[in-house]
């Protein structure tokens, strides 16, 4: 009997302690995730190269959904061109707007980089990237983009080209050739940027673009066939040498 009581006196307070354990459990219950969490922190703790990897998977074009008033009217259609918004002197402030009115635009990275840094607590590494929009008929953009991550930048100055489209008076203004097509530029343009300065002079047909890899690409984005080129300055800097070239295909309408 004595045996027996001994039994059932343990047991109450073991009966009794369940009863204050389920709270008790609660607790454990919700450390048992708090423990599975430094398990996955494990992983996790290559952390600075596992995120960015997940961010990379879901990149799907998002609809453009306009947010300036000039977006609107674009989207409605009651903008219809580009002219339009060019001679009333609007501002583009959305890619969207150009890639509605110009549909035939492809764009280009042309030129990556590494940004390194000092800071108090070491060196930090961003990018750059420069991208050039042009549909290679008398249109051309220009943009740079920096981020932490090279697929930001990417995206930066991709967007700003667009919204750095310009447009581009082509024509044949060699003596050599003097047909209508719109083959080269229309008379010799000059354009500075930093330290760069590019010359662009019209060729007659067949001669080909005649300038360096990366000046040769763009003018072909922007839809030149036949030109003579001169660059001066430390042409390696691109960004120089994009802003060199911009201001230059622009000098086709201010004198024309
Ligand atoms: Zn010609």
């Amino acid at each position: 009997m004595s045996q027996t009581s001994q039994a059932q006196t343990s047991k109450p307070p073991g009966q009794g302690r369940p009863g204050q354990g389920r709270p008790g459990q609660g607790r454990p219950g919700q450390g048992r995730p708090g423990q599975g969490r430094p398990g996955q922190g494990r992983p996790g703790g290559r952390p600075g190269q596992g995120r960015p990897r997940r961010e990379r998977k879901p990149i799907v074009e998002p609809e453009w959904i306009p947010k300036t008033i000039l977006g609107k009217k674009v989207a409605s259609g009651e903008i219809s061109s580009m002219e339009e918004i060019l001679s009333q002197g609007l501002r583009i402030q959305e890619a969207g707007i150009i890639k509605k009115l110009v549909p035939d635009l492809e764009t280009k990275v042309f030129d990556v980089g590494i940004i390194q840094k000092m800071t108090p607590n070491g060196q930090s590494t961003s990018f750059k990237a420069l991208v050039a929009a042009g549909n290679k008929n008398g249109w051309l953009g220009i943009g740079m983009g920096k981020s932490k991550q090279m697929r930001v930048a990417i995206e930066k100055a991709n967007n700003a080209a667009y919204i750095n489209v310009s447009p581009i008076k082509l024509g044949c203004g060699s003596w050599e050739c003097r047909c209508d097509q719109k083959h080269s530029v229309p008379f010799k343009v000059k354009g500075k940027g930093g330290s760069v300065t590019i010359e662009i002079l019209p060729g007659p047909r067949g001669l080909g673009l005649v300038a360096g890899g990366k000046i040769r690409d763009l003018l072909q984005l922007a839809g030149l066939k036949d030109a003579w080129t001169t660059a001066k300055g430390s042409t390696a800097t691109m960004n120089s040498t994009s802003k060199a070239l911009l201001n230059c295909l622009r000098q086709t309408f201010s004198q024309g």
